[in-house]
């Protein structure tokens, strides 16, 4: 099926401003050189541990942040070349779910305020139009019509998750990022609200980009996944493949701290020597050399390319051939 979403070389650099006089000393490549393609309908998920980059990712290609370099391509437009305007106007198309819905909603409105609000703000729209989309909406996610004068804190946080998808479903958008939007959850509720996102996809043609820290959450709804260390994609592959057949040994390493189901099937945990380096100043070479259990001169001076390795299955090692 075509590409809805076309991210090129994308960058995001924050400054590091040091001294007296906070002048630039260096730069956090927080997204560093991230290419990868989103086809209309599917999910694709963005595994990370916390500070990969993962985050600033999601909100550079909605330039919520702004990119410092690459290009985000929707429907083959460069949204970076966008206006103010016509930014505004992408914007219903492209929505962002939050982790922790309840710092992301104004606990002075009310339900059916805090879904109408999008609506009010990109069409010029009736409160009789409004209150119908919202009831449809509502209903859609399963919060009951008479909940809809209540307000924020008289919800549980899987109920406050539902109206903040109602929030960015409500004005139908064709992308959703949705940044760790089940991990504030208990687990019984993070299959829940799980399943509420894959029908929505469903009945509204949803395409996903999830991100998450957690490989074990998006095992089952992720058409392909991605896994990034210190603003890059290591390796990017069908679920299917990534889970059976990881090439790349940093997501061998997090899988094999994931616990499998089978007690059949015996992992040999891969522990990782020392934390994730500062991004403030990052290792050359592979940016894992540092950690890899297999890492050779090369690694640390030469900085391995993300190629296709195998259809569909793209990594960046030195070690893994074509
Ligand atoms: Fe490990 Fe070298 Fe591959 Fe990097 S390039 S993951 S250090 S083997
Ligand atoms: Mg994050």
């Amino acid at each position: 099926s075509e590409t809805l979403l076309k991210v090129e070389a994308l960058e995001k650099f924050f400054p590091v401003k040091a001294g007296i006089f906070k002048r630039t000393k260096g730069y956090v490549k927080a997204v560093n050189d991230v290419s990868f393609e989103v086809k209309a309908k599917e999910t694709l998920s963005l595994v990370g541990e916390s500070g990969c980059g993962k985050s600033t990712l999601g909100r550079s290609i909605l330039r919520i942040l702004e990119p410092t370099g690459g290009k985000v391509l929707f429907n083959d437009k460069n949204i970076l070349d966008y206006s103010k305007q016509d930014l505004r106007k992408m914007r219903r198309d492209m929505q962002l779910v939050f982790q922790d819905p309840y710092s992301s909603l104004n606990p002075r409105m009310t339900v059916r305020e805090l879904v109408s609000e999008p609506l009010y703000t990109h069409f010029s729209i009736s409160k009789m139009e409004a209150d119908q989309r919202v009831d449809e909406i509502l209903e859609k996610v399963g919060l009951p019509l008479e909940h809809s004068k209540r307000y924020p804190h008289q919800f549980s946080g899987g109920q406050r998750q539902r109206i903040s998808i109602a929030r960015a479903l409500v004005l139908k958008p064709k992308l959703v990022v949705a940044d760790e939007p089940v991990s504030a959850l208990d687990v019984s509720i993070q299959a829940q609200i799980l399943k509420l996102l894959v029908d929505l996809q469903e009945e509204f043609d949803l395409t996903y980009l999830f991100i998450s820290h957690d490989l074990n959450v998006v095992k089952h709804i992720s058409d392909r996944v991605g896994v990034m260390y210190l603003g890059k994609i290591m390796e990017l592959a069908d679920t299917e493949a990534l889970y059976e057949e990881p090439l790349h040994p940093y997501t061998k390493a997090l899988l094999s701290a994931v616990p499998t189901s089978d007690p059949l099937v015996k992992k040999e945990r891969i522990i990782l020597k020392g934390d994730v380096p500062s991004p403030t100043d990052p290792p050359s070479g592979c940016p894992f050399h540092q950690r890899c259990p297999l890492a050779e001169e090369k690694c640390q001076n030469v900085l391995p390319e993300f190629v296709q390795v195998r259809p569909k299955h793209w990594v960046a090692c030195h070690l893994v051939e074509q």
